[in-house]
């Protein structure tokens, strides 16, 4: 047998994305137990208690539970914004980059994208000096979205503060795009004591906050949309057009409320793997780590040698993205040992010659 194919047994340490979790046992008997109905209707008790939960945290009136952060974002900008209307967004943020330009092409919503910082602000001056004027010749700039946490990184509630309070004096509305929601609120202590008090402080200066559930909080499926009554009335209408109005959801629901039970504080963990990579990675020659913030390690590999240690991590069954810069996401389907055999296997690809694996250094390593 050949020891440089990884065995079908071997446990895999998933590092791709926060949304490869599997539901845990006692999530999935919440899900088998959830009392269902037929959501379109209205009436899935454990859909509507997940609303009435998520909406409580935010702090917000309402809250309506979305198949995915995508629908979940557009709603809110279609809630927002009317046909020709724009909304002002990062340039390498979410709703813009990576929704497949769903604000334009479904909403008819016109995206004002900005450059951002290397944490993912965009500069108050740049925000001002893109709100267009009552003029007939521009769209009307109508909302501001920012993305928290964005590429892992939190950010400061002095910059929340200030970016949406430019945004409600120039009359925007402000939608957040909190897929890492909680991670930022964990991650931000100031806000609160408790993960759900700093949680509704981040809420509180935005008008609408989109949350996910599948990604660090680890439920198979969903988002949640929370703002005010008539928001999440009129995102009701768009949901269902956008396809997302479901039935006996109730199951998945309760996957999510199980989440918001017993995920939220343990982000905490997932934020000390990602230091303890981090900290592994830096001491290897090769390698810089460009930022470790949350649960989102980024790493340059110089010489192109990006796609051969991927490569090389995969056949040890450690999964990552990336080219030049590679991505590890800790989530909790990781712990310590998976962190630190793919820091063994990232320091065995260094140590051989050319990088490639040679049959002894492939024998001797562990197959975790
Ligand atoms: C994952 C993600 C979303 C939503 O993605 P879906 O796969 O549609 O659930 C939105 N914004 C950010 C920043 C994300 O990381």
């Amino acid at each position: 047998m050949n020891d440089m194919t990884p065995k079908s047994s071997a446990p895999v340490v998933d590092l791709r994305s926060d949304t490869v979790t599997q539901p845990t046992p006692a999530m999935r008997a919440a899900m088998l137990a959830a009392p269902l109905g037929d959501d379109v209707f209205g009436d899935d008790p454990s859909v509507n208690a997940l609303q009435a939960r998520i909406a409580d945290i935010t702090g917000k009136e309402a809250a309506l539970f979305m198949p995915t952060g995508t629908q979940s974002n557009l709603c809110a900008l279609m809630s927002h914004c009317q046909r020709g209307d724009e909304y002002i967004v990062g340039q390498l943020a979410h709703t813009y980059r990576y929704e497949a330009g769903g604000a334009a092409v479904l909403g008819s919503i016109q995206p004002q994208p900005l450059t951002q910082g290397a944490s993912g602000e965009m500069q108050l001056a740049d925000i001002a000096a893109a709100i267009k004027p009552d003029d007939i010749h521009f769209a009307r700039t109508r909302l501001l979205c920012l993305e928290n946490t964005w590429n892992g990184h939190p950010m400061t509630l002095a910059y929340l503060a200030q970016a949406t309070a430019l945004a409600r004096e120039r009359g925007l509305a402000t939608h957040l795009d909190g897929a890492r929601f909680f991670n930022a609120a964990v991650a931000t202590p100031e806000a609160g004591a408790s993960a759900h008090a700093a949680a509704r402080h981040i809420a509180s200066y935005f008008d609408s906050v989109s949350v996910c559930f599948s990604k660090g909080l680890g439920a198979p499926v969903g988002s949640a949309l929370c703002g005010s009554r008539d928001l999440i009335s009129r995102a009701l209408r768009w949901r269902k057009m956008l396809g997302g109005g479901m039935r006996q959801s109730g199951m998945l629901a309760a996957a999510a409320s199980h989440a918001l039970d017993h995920h939220v504080e343990r982000l905490a963990q997932d934020h000390a793997l990602a230091q303890r990579l981090a900290a592994g990675l830096a001491g290897i020659d090769g390698l810089s780590v460009r930022s470790a913030q949350t649960n989102i390690v980024f790493v340059d590999v110089a010489d192109g040698r990006g796609p051969a240690l991927l490569a090389h991590l995969a056949l040890h069954g450690v999964l990552a993205t990336g080219l030049i810069g590679l991505r590890f996401v800790t989530h909790l389907n990781v712990d310590e040992a998976g962190i630190d055999h793919a820091l063994a296997c990232t320091h065995e690809f260094f140590e051989t010659q050319a990088g490639a694996v040679s049959p002894a250094t492939a024998a001797g390593s562990a197959v975790y």
